[in-house]
């Protein structure tokens, strides 16, 4: 099953989880672009908020695959990327084989730029039983990619990656979906033409992305001064919203194990716990999780500095928005038993 944010049922209704929506892991959080619309491209960035670098070790990843089999469902998707480019970490394979393998969430789900994605690795990806994966088009000539990404010119080897792995999951009758997308930064009519002709024939979807902003990012704008009126969609109207839908909907497990509220935490500003330590299912259920979701129902994000500047929340989905709710929702949070909670899963 292929699952979108489109099918979410209202958030609101759905309040509390026993089990997150969507789990994140991050494989890795070195990318090979450096692309300017990103945090982990811009070293001052980097720099000022003191983020470490590395790779996630495979038995990290296995022992945080054993602690979702302790929640009471499957997680709907399993999306292995956060801050990198995935396929910087070479375990990836095995990672995606051994989470199907253990049967935990719905769907198993990459983004990559595909750069990396050669012969060898397209059909590791088909023997993993990969679910889903998104292409990252950066751009549609080698001038614009090497201006946007400032590391890669090669667009050509990346519709050849791309191609290779959609002929060869038709020719095997895989389920991979494959969907190409392109954040539009100001393309021309022409470019947007180019990016279907070159891509339409070779991904089961397109899509065109706006420019989104991140977790507080300082001074800086990543959206390189687009202003942005929908969400990452291009179809979600902007709103100035308080209470923001993350932390009551998923985890994002950054590749040193430590765990943040959301994937747009970029600068693990977030963070609520560490797998490392602790069973994913305490953090889950547990105090600092339950404090920040309850900063935020108090229409108190802005005591939090990662979310007090926060762009992307303002994309949210209308099914996703908390909002109106937050009163009622504070009820509910306040009489869960943290202590409770953390013997017996959630009891309200
Ligand atoms: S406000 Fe932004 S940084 Fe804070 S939890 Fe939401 S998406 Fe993450």
């Amino acid at each position: 099953m292929i699952f979108t944010e489109d099918k979410y049922v209202k958030l609101s209704d759905q309040l509390p989880l026993d089990t997150p929506f969507t789990l994140m892991i991050d494989p890795t959080n070195v990318c090979n672009f450096k692309c300017t619309f990103c945090p982990t491209g811009d070293e001052s960035l980097l720099k000022r908020a003191g983020r470490p670098i590395g790779k996630m070790d495979f038995p990290l990843f296995c022992k945080i695959i054993e602690d979702l089999r302790e929640f009471p469902r499957k997680v709907r998707s399993l999306r292995l990327f956060k801050d990198g480019e995935p396929f910087v970490n070479r375990d990836l394979i095995k990672m995606i084989a051994f989470a199907k393998q253990k049967d935990v969430a719905d769907e198993v789900y990459i983004i990559s730029n595909a750069s990396l994605i050669r012969k060898e690795i397209a059909d590791g990806i088909l023997d993993s039983r990969l679910d889903r994966l998104r292409i990252s088009v950066e751009h549609v000539t080698p001038e614009k990619y090497k201006a946007l990404t400032k590391t890669y010119e090669d667009y050509r080897r990346i519709v050849e990656n791309v191609r290779y792995l959609y002929e060869e999951k038709t020719r095997r009758s895989h389920h991979l979906h494959i969907n190409a997308k392109i954040v539009d930064t100001g393309l021309s009519s022409i470019e947007l033409e180019k990016f279907r002709n070159d891509f339409g024939p070779i991904s089961d979807e397109l899509t065109i992305e706006s420019l989104m902003g991140w977790s507080s990012t300082f001074d800086k704008d990543m959206t390189l001064g687009s202003k942005p009126r929908t969400g990452i969609d291009g179809r979600t109207r902007i709103a100035e919203i308080e209470v923001c839908p993350e932390p009551f909907k998923g985890l994002a497990i950054n590749f040193d194990g430590t765990v943040s509220v959301c994937c747009v935490d970029w600068s693990h500003g977030t963070l609520v716990g560490d797998t490392r330590q602790e069973r994913l299912v305490d953090i889950w259920n547990g105090p600092r999780l339950h404090a920040f979701r309850m900063f935020h129902l108090q229409k108190e994000r802005k005591k939090i500095p990662a979310c007090a500047n926060c762009q992307y929340l303002k994309g949210h989905k209308d099914m996703s928005r908390l909002d109106d709710m937050a009163a009622e929702l504070l009820e509910r949070f306040t009489q869960i038993n943290i202590n409770e909670v953390m013997n017996h899963g959630i009891t309200v």
